[in-house]
C-alpha cells in the first residue's frame, strides 16, 4: 500500500491573545484541524479554547527547557505524512519573529503542502490597545520592528541601533524586556533625546495586561517599579507620548480592567 497523501500544514497566527482578535479563518481552522501544535504565546484564553484531545503543547518540555525548533519541524512533517490536517498556531503573526519562515522552508524541503494564515501582530496590536498608534502624521512616518533579544554591545549586532536612532521613526522592540537597559543606552549614545517617550505593554489584550510609560532615560526604573515581564513590547518614539491625551476615553476592555486593578491596589 502506498503512503497516504500528505495533509496540509496551516501556519496560523493567533493574534495577540484576545480570542475576538483571531481571524475568521484561524477560528475555522482551529475547529476543523486534526491536531493543533502550539506554545504559550497565543495566551491563556485562546489556549483554553483548544480541544484537549487535539492539541499538543510544543512550547516547553518537561523540565522547563524549550522544545528545539528541529523537533517541531519534524513533528509537523510526521503528522502531515499521516494524512492529518495540522495547525501550527503561533502568537501574533507567524512571520513576525515567529519562526514561520523556517517552518515554511522545512515543509517545502520535505514536500509537505502548507498554507500561511496571516494575523494581527502584537508589534502593532499591543501598542494599539494601549492607545498608541505606531505611526502618526505629526509624530512618526516610519516604524521599525526589532528584536531586543541580543546584546547591542557585541561587535556584530544584527540590529543597527545607531541607524534606528537616526530614522526619527517609531521603534517597536519585541523580546526586549531583559535587555532594555542595553538598547536604551545604545540609543542614547547614538544621539537620541533622553526625553523620548517610551511605553512598555505587557500581555497586550490578555486578562493581565499592563502598561507602563516613561522616557528613554527613566524606562528601566519604570520597568522595575511596575514589575514588567515578558511577553511585552517596548515602543520608543513620540507616538508613545500621545497615549496620555486619549487615555480618559480609551474604552478597550483590558484597559478598564487595568484601571480597576490599579484602584484595588491603591485601596490595599
Ligand atoms: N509572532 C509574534 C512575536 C513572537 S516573538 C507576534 O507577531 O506578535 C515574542 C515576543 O512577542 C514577546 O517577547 C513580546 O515582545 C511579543 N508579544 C507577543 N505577544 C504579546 C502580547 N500579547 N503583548 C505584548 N507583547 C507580546
Amino acid at each position: 500500500m502506498s503512503a497516504p497523501e500528505p495533509g496540509t500544514v496551516y501556519l496560523v497566527g493567533s493574534g495577540p491573545g484576545d480570542p475576538d482578535l483571531l481571524t475568521v479563518k484561524a477560528t475555522r481552522l482551529l475547529e476543523s484541524a486534526d491536531v493543533v501544535l502550539h506554545d504559550k504565546l497565543p495566551g491563556p484564553e485562546i489556549i483554553d479554547q483548544l480541544p484537549e484531545d487535539r492539541r499538543e503543547d510544543v512550547g516547553k518540555r518537561a523540565g522547563g527547557e524549550r522544545t528545539p525548533q528541529s523537533a517541531i519541524n519534524e513533528r509537523l512533517v510526521e503528522l502531515a505524512r499521516e494524512g492529518k490536517s495540522v495547525v501550527r498556531l503561533k502568537g501574533g503573526d507567524s512571520f513576525v519573529f515567529g519562526r514561520g519562515g523556517e517552518e515554511a522552508e522545512y515543509l517545502a524541503d520535505h514536500e509537505v503542502p502548507f498554507e500561511v494564515v496571516p494575523a494581527v501582530t502584537s508589534a502593532i496590536a499591543a501598542p494599539a490597545v494601549a492607545g498608541i498608534p505606531v505611526t502618526h502624521r505629526d509624530h512618526a512616518s516610519s516604524v521599525s520592528f526589532v528584536t531586543g533579544h541580543e546584546d547591542p554591545t557585541k561587535d556584530e549586532s544584527a540590529v543597527n541601533w545607531d541607524a534606528l536612532a537616526a530614522t526619527g521613526g517609531t521603534i517597536v522592540v519585541l523580546m526586549g524586556v531583559g535587555r532594555l537597559p542595553d538598547y536604551t543606552q545604545a540609543l542614547r549614545e547614538a544621539g537620541m533625546n533622553p526625553e523620548t517617550p517610551v511605553a512598555l505593554i505587557e500581555r497586550g489584550t490578555w486578562p493581565g495586561q499592563k502598561v507602563a510609560t516613561g522616557t528613554l532615560e527613566s524606562i528601566v526604573d519604570v520597568r522595575d517599579e511596575h514589575d514588567i515581564s515578558p511577553p511585552a513590547v517596548t515602543v520608543i518614539g513620540d507616538v508613545a507620548g500621545t497615549r496620555e491625551g486619549v487615555l480618559e476615553f480609551l474604552a478597550n476592555e483590558t484597559n478598564e480592567a487595568n484601571e480597576a486593578t490599579k484602584e484595588r491596589e491603591e485601596e490595599i
